[in-house]
């Protein structure tokens, strides 16, 4: 697994994080706030606060509420600064060892961290901090950070945490704690997202509004991209130690990601969908519809907005069983295709000879949208019409969001009238790439300098894929020691 984990092209990072300072229930609010965040990663989670002395940790898998809706657990997480993380599912075995944050015992005192995102030249940096003498004890992308830290020669640990983030590329988004400082960092290009919210004399730094609101948090602002702020008794410094770079937001939390009641950029998530579905709507109509039906739950507010701008009734067509995970988190294709049909059942009485218009996010593997085509069609369809919020997803992401290699991207290597027959709909259509960006805001995308990262849809990355493109790098892995726990 330690091979295969460092060697395969597949992004091992997609998570949220939550950080509170200053908070007498530091560890509970951390745990509503993860809790809050668990669409972000629901392999495992994981809290370490501080409570003037001593630091206390807890990593577990599964869900947030099986570990920390204890209130012994809760209760053993004493003090009043708190990080936590939760971590995404990946097709690779997990690994105890890699759940975040973590921690290390410094020259300087304790450091804890952890992050949403990928570095992309961590093979490199790995190779080079193992020859001059680093151990590592994870195969995780952070543990980079922990060994550079250790390694900094700046005094001060936000220095030393700045010395680090210099040498690492990628999409990140970083929270530290040191001895009675927490520190948030977000990527140059403000790839993944990071907010500051407040509440009475806590600050919390996390990685969507809706852990703000679970906690009655108030949304203070964005963390702007390159920013480090710094928490400590004295109050919050915002410092901007990067060069600065145009903001390349990922326009799939938008699309998909994300919470829809979450603020990104100031925007509504929910709002953007539906502003999605309604220019998708506008761009590829289908004439006589008689419902607009989501495929749940992501497909819901694009689809909402495709039935408003199109004047067709908006349809509950499909219905989801909440009580299984996303799908895309099943390790294998077999259970892959199990987990469409365990996941959504066709809502006969309103599909029965009706001309249907399918609304979902994203055409990823084509597993869902053949599943739920098949399945609208056996509940007596007349017609089925897929409609995709989103541009066909051709390449795969590099900077957090969890796709497969791009040989196994459907997109990729078919085109639209290719994954039309691949699903057997009726007709397909994707959101064009400016109708997208005119969605979100924008009169267009401009080609020279995009105002957000969409790399997954153009294949333009922002940020050098220096691993990805040394493959010489990804060579000198050993067996590692399996199932710690
Ligand atoms: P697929 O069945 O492989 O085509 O995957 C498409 C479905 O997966 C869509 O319904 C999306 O809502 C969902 N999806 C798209 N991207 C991701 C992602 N990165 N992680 C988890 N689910 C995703």
């Amino acid at each position: 697994m330690y091979a295969k984990d460092l060697e395969d092209d597949k992004l091992h990072e997609e998570c949220g994080v939550f950080g509170i300072y200053n908070h007498t229930d530091a560890s509970a609010m951390t745990a509503l706030g993860l809790h809050a965040l668990q669409h972000r990663g629901q392999e495992a989670c994981g809290i370490i606060t501080y409570d003037g002395d001593n630091y206390y940790a807890k990593h577990a898998f599964g869900l947030v509420d099986d570990t920390f809706g204890s209130a012994e657990v809760i209760d053993s997480l004493k003090g009043n600064i708190a990080i936590g993380h939760n971590r995404y599912s990946t097709t690779g075995q997990p690994e105890f060892r890699n759940i975040q944050p973590l921690y290390a015992d410094m020259d300087h005192g304790g450091f804890a961290v952890a992050h949403n995102g990928n570095l992309t030249n961590t093979n490199e940096l790995r190779q080079k901090l193992v020859k001059e003498g680093s151990i590592f004890q994870s195969t995780s992308d952070t543990e980079v950070i922990v060994h550079l830290v250790a390694k900094s020669a700046e005094e001060a640990v936000p220095d030393k945490l700045i010395d680090a983030v210099k040498h690492i590329t990628g999409a990140y988004s970083i929270l530290a704690q040191s001895e009675g400082l927490l520190i948030g960092v977000r990527d140059p290009y403000g790839i993944r997202p990071l907010v500051l919210g407040t509440l009475g004399d806590a600050y919390i730094l996390t990685s969507e509004s809706c852990a703000l609101d679970i906690i009655g948090a108030k949304l203070e602002r964005e963390i702007e991209p390159g920013e480090m702020v710094i928490i400590d008794k004295n109050g919050i410094q915002s410092h901007f130690p990067f060069e600065k770079k145009a903001k390349r937001f990922c326009i799939f939390e938008y699309i998909y990601f994300a919470r829809p009641d979450s603020f990104m950029d100031n925007k509504s998530v929910y709002e953007m969908r539906k502003n999605i579905g309604a220019e998708l709507a506008r761009e590829a109509p289908c004439e006589d519809a008689d419902i607009v039906v989501p495929v749940p739950d992501s497909g819901v507010p694009s689809a909402i907005g495709f039935a408003e701008a199109a004047q067709v009734p908006f349809e509950l067509g499909i219905i989801r069983n909440h009580y299984i995970g996303r799908t895309f988190i099943e390790p294998s294709d077999k259970i892959r295709h199990l987990g469409v049909k365990l996941k959504h059942n066709a809502n006969r009485a309103y599909i029965e000879g009706k001309k249907v218009v399918l609304v979902d996010d994203s055409i990823v593997r084509g597993t869902t949208s053949r599943k739920i085509v098949e399945m609208v069609r056996a509940a007596g369809a007349k017609e089925v019409h897929m409609r995709i919020s989103s541009p066909p997803t051709s390449y795969s992401c590099f900077y957090g969001i969890d796709t497969p290699d791009k040989e196994e991207l459907l997109a990729h290597k078919m085109s639209v009238e290719e994954i039309r027959d691949y699903i057997r709909a009726d007709s397909l259509a994707y959101i064009s790439l400016d109708g997208l960006y005119k969605a979100v805001g924008e009169t267009k995308r401009n080609a020279d300098a995009p105002q957000f990262c969409d790399a997954c849809f153009t294949g333009d990355y922002p940020v050098d894929l220096v691993d990805h493109n040394k493959p010489e790098t990804k060579k000198k892995r050993v067996t590692g020691l399996r199932n710690r726990s």
